[in-house]
């Protein structure tokens, strides 16, 4: 499927040309109507962000989560609920990417000071932003305006960014990354170990969190290699002094791996699905007063 294609050529990386021209040509129509459509459902309201936990290692696990990590989803009127990985590529080659990116962080950011003054929720908010956002010159005001707006504290607030962010322009990405520091958040790189840029590279850059990609997890118990590389990965981030997240933990042998070699952070539906901020709410809110 067309949509599925395109989420591929983007997960193997840009420079896969000939892949990805494939993958346009097949999605060419379709993609077309989907751009449409998505203009339409931002006008509409039809976004919505869903929020999945990041628990800390060392912490009770029923308690509350450290982290939750914004993730923005689609209720399409007729196909039902779209995920990101399936409209994200198209929000960004059309530039759309910029409104709906402003609004998640706005709606994630109120949400998280809505919990925290309810005295429930986590300490902290992730939320995802892609190149696009991070080459946007408007991208600095935005941030610090909703920091202010919501008055989050210094910290509270942590951008997500990929890799590749960091490789395409290292100059540039160096001085966005180090402006939006300078404003008080954090900045962790997602999906780490699927690009091509070394840990001591990564170090250049003003980041305090490494997430560990997915596919490293995945295989974790019975794959040498992706054992060895998660543990080599968590040891020396350790030393460069980033906290690390797994993200995509599934099952209580991946989970007791990653907190065997110190991971500080679990992500993953074995934790956790992406849940609607209702959900959340009523859960914590049953949560106190079960314990009260
Ligand atoms: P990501 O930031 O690496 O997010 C993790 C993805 O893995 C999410 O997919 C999440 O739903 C999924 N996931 C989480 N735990 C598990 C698990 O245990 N097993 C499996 N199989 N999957 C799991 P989703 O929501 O489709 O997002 C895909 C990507 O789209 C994200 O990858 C992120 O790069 C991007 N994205 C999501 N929301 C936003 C957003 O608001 N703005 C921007 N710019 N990008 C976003
Ligand atoms: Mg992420
Ligand atoms: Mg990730
Ligand atoms: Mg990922």
């Amino acid at each position: 499927n067309a949509d599925t294609a395109m989420y591929h050529a983007k997960e193997q990386g840009r420079n896969n040309i000939q892949f990805f021209t494939e993958a346009l040509n097949l999605a060419a129509g379709e993609r077309l109507t989907v751009e449409r459509e998505l203009r339409v459902a931002i006008e509409e309201g039809q976004l919505a962000v869903y929020y999945q936990p990041q628990l800390e290692a060392a912490a009770d696990p029923l308690g509350y989560p450290f982290a939750m990590e914004a993730l923005v989803r689609w209720r399409h009127p007729h196909r039902g609920l779209i995920t990101a990985g399936h409209f994200i590529p198209i929000a960004e080659e059309s530039g759309l990417i910029h409104t709906i990116g402003d609004w998640v962080l706005n709606e994630a950011c109120r949400r998280f000071r809505e919990w925290t003054h309810a005295g429930i929720g986590p300490r902290r908010i992730a939320v995802n932003l892609s190149a696009h956002q991070l080459r946007n010159p408007a991208l600095l005001d935005t941030v610090a305006a909703v920091l202010q707006r919501y008055e989050l504290h210094e910290d509270e607030l942590e951008l997500e960014v990929t890799e590749s962010v960091a490789m395409r322009d290292p100059a540039r990405a160096v001085e966005t990354l180090q402006a939006l520091r300078n404003l008080g958040v954090r900045l962790a790189i997602d999906d780490f170990g699927t690009g091509h840029s070394s840990l001591a590279y990564l170090k250049r850059l003003p980041i305090q969190t490494l997430k560990l990609d997915r596919e490293f997890v995945r295989d974790i118990e019975t794959d040498e290699n992706d054992a060895a590389i998660s543990a080599a990965t968590l040891a020396l981030a350790h030393e460069l002094g980033l906290r690390v997240v797994a993200e995509g933990i599934e099952t209580e042998g991946q989970s007791r791996f990653l907190r065997a070699h110190g991971c500080d952070l679990l992500q993953g539906y074995f934790y956790g699905k992406p849940e609607p901020a209702e959900f959340w709410t009523a859960h914590w809110t049953e949560e106190s007063r079960k314990s009260s």
